[in-house]
């Protein structure tokens, strides 16, 4: 999940914490008393400013009402239990992705956006060290500290370019067909039983094999240390 639908989903479950607790309620009765015994006095105006803590409580009160309501409609739909907080902020999430996905020409589409079904997502982690799943999004997004991507960001001193110079450093290049990172390429894509690199990156197993291989390879130092600690060097 994003982190900034992740931090708005976590402000509005403990905006709804607070609303349902007691201590709160005492509080804001604490508060209007307050508020209530200073007027009047020393001829004060009445004057009444929003706080940034009632903004939020509003904001999060609009939020459970939409995720109510969105439960209502859903619930009989099969779906796993899910608080109304979490599925709201889903569909949020997978509202956003179509969105970000549409954008894109479809002929451009990198793996990650070839996949429509964020559920299908996250069960592609399932079981990968945070190494792993942190370089299974970088090979399916394709923003991997490979030549093509650093040069995209104006990397200064780096063009695209793979050392092998017969074509651009991405991903796919290096796993399959760069003639520097051939040493035992075929028994890999034999374990893997596929060559197809959509497949690879879209299949449980082959997209943790990808992780591991290029981990292995060498070619992104700062996986080194995950490297050691996931995988034995012998096993690529
Ligand atoms: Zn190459």
């Amino acid at each position: 999940m994003p982190i900034d639908i992740y931090l708005n989903y976590r402000q509005a479950q403990t905006r709804e914490w607070l609303q349902n607790s007691n201590q709160t309620q005492v509080i804001q009765e604490a508060c209007r008393k307050i508020r209530d015994s200073l007027h009047g006095k020393c001829s004060r105006r009445k004057t009444y400013c929003v706080t940034p803590g009632e903004r939020k409580n509003k904001w999060a009160k609009q939020v459970l009402q939409q995720a109510a309501a969105v439960a209502r409609r859903h619930l009989d739909q099969g779906a796993r239990p899910k608080s109304d907080l979490q599925q709201h902020f889903q569909n949020t999430w997978q509202q956003q992705w179509e969105e970000y996905r549409q954008k894109a020409p479809l002929d451009r589409h990198t793996p990650a956006q070839q996949d429509g079904d964020l559920l299908h997502h996250w069960k592609l982690h399932e079981g990968a060290s945070k190494g792993e799943s942190s370089l299974m999004v970088q090979m399916r997004t394709e923003n991997i500290g490979l030549q093509a991507f650093l040069a995209q960001r104006k990397v200064p001193g780096i063009r695209p370019e793979c050392d092998c110079r017969e074509a651009i450093q991405m991903p796919k290049h290096v796993i399959l067909a760069c003639p520097n990172t051939s040493d035992s390429r075929m028994e890999w894509l034999q374990r893997a039983g596929t060559v197809d690199y959509r497949v690879l990156t879209s299949m449980k197993k082959g997209l943790h094999m990808l992780a591991q291989r290029m981990m292995g390879l060498g070619l992104l130092q700062q996986f080194n240390i995950a490297r050691e600690m996931v995988i034995p060097l012998t096993v690529l």
